[in-house]
């Protein structure tokens, strides 16, 4: 049961978000990529060979959070690298976790750990790719990872710490996820899902890479994705612990079907943004930064960051599944629903 000083805390935390959530021509969402440190090798990945010692101190980074907060953030994922590398990543939580729903990556190798570290995120999300253990170490280039990855998640559920697995799906797992998603959700594990993407940009300015390309990876069998999307469309109805939307679904759907269909513009520096380990702006990773996080107050309005947004309005390079689910929440309608599943959200914090 909640304390009064943490209901007191809570209710205010509510009432911020509420008010920020009906705030119009603001961006709701952003991704802060608080390190460029790895310790996994996953085959899909490049952020693991182009790390960086460098990254903002707790300091700045808190500075920053009040500028996002100001600037009508609702939503923060708090991700890398791994972010709970940086050993300053409780002080980093607990100032985010009281004016942001947030929700921290990890690959699995440091949240059990780190658990009263955890215990005021929103969400943390562990990613395991499959139930074969063989198979997932050489997906994520790490022997023991999977070991690693089900032992936090065990780990956080019995501390009563929300845990979410986040599996990325590729070709290489696209057969099991309904098993892997059964499983989970058949132990009370809510599943968020990514998508394998991977970075196309020749600009060699974009703020930072992510994917990389991988035949065995990329997707092929466009009809086992849409089989997917129907039946994970149909599991919602019964399990709440698909954290999609229904609507997310049948947007990724329409991406696999024999006349690919987006149906939706790109949102970018819009409703979301991301920073990166150093502090810098940009509409999504794939693109160069725009400002400072500091100087975000003051860049907000002005003509680059209009001009910068309608661009990405109709860009179509990436399809990032996160990035995708940002876009369709942007219209103040949408954003209303998603304010709506998100108190859910909220509600359960107080039980
Ligand atoms: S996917 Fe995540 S865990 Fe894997 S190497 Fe990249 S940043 Fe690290
Ligand atoms: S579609 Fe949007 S998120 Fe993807 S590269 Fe273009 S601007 Fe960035």
């Amino acid at each position: 049961m909640a304390s009064e000083g943490n209901l007191t805390t809570g209710l205010r935390k509510v009432a911020s978000l509420a008010g920020r959530y009906l705030s119009s021509g603001k961006p709701h969402h952003a991704q802060w990529l608080v390190t460029r440190k790895c310790n996994y090798r996953c085959v899909g990945c490049n952020v693991w060979k182009e790390q960086d010692e460098h990254e903002l101190s707790t300091a700045e980074i808190k500075k920053g959070l009040t500028i996002l907060k100001d600037s009508g953030i609702v939503e923060l994922t708090i991700s890398g690298g791994d972010p709970l590398l940086r050993p300053d990543i409780a002080e980093i939580l607990d100032y985010a976790s009281e004016h942001f729903i947030t929700t921290v990556y990890d690959n699995g190798s440091m949240a059990a750990k780190k658990i009263d570290t955890l215990r005021k995120v929103d969400f943390v999300a562990i990613s395991i790719d499959s139930l074969d253990e063989t198979k997932n170490d050489a997906i994520k280039g790490i022997p023991g990872a999977w070991k690693n990855a089900m032992h936090a998640v065990d780990a956080l559920q019995k501390e009563g710490i929300r845990v979410a697995v986040t599996p990325t799906i590729s070709q290489k797992n696209l057969y099991e996820i309904m098993d892997l998603t059964t499983y989970f959700i058949g132990r009370g594990i809510p599943m968020w899902f990514c998508l394998y993407s991977y970075d196309t940009s020749v600009d060699t300015r974009q703020l930072f890479r992510i994917g990389k390309a991988n035949d065995e990876f990329i997707i092929t069998d466009k009809e086992a994705m849409v089989n997917l999307c129907d039946q994970l469309i149909e599991t919602m109805k019964k399990n709440k612990n698909i954290l999609m939307t229904k609507k997310l679904l049948q947007a990724l759907r329409g991406l696999y079907e024999t006349k690919e269909q987006r149906t939706w513009k790109c949102q970018a520096l819009n409703q979301f943004l991301v920073v990166d380990h150093l502090g810098r702006v940009s509409g999504c990773h794939n693109h160069n930064f725009t400002c400072s996080i500091f100087d975000l107050p003051t860049q907000w309005k002005n003509k680059k960051f209009k001009t910068l947004q309608e661009t990405y309005h109709n860009c179509t390079q990436c399809n990032y599944l996160c990035y995708i689910a940002y876009s369709l929440y942007g219209s103040p309608k949408s954003i209303i629903s998603l304010a709506c599943d998100q108190w859910k959200n909220i509600k359960i914090l107080f039980k």
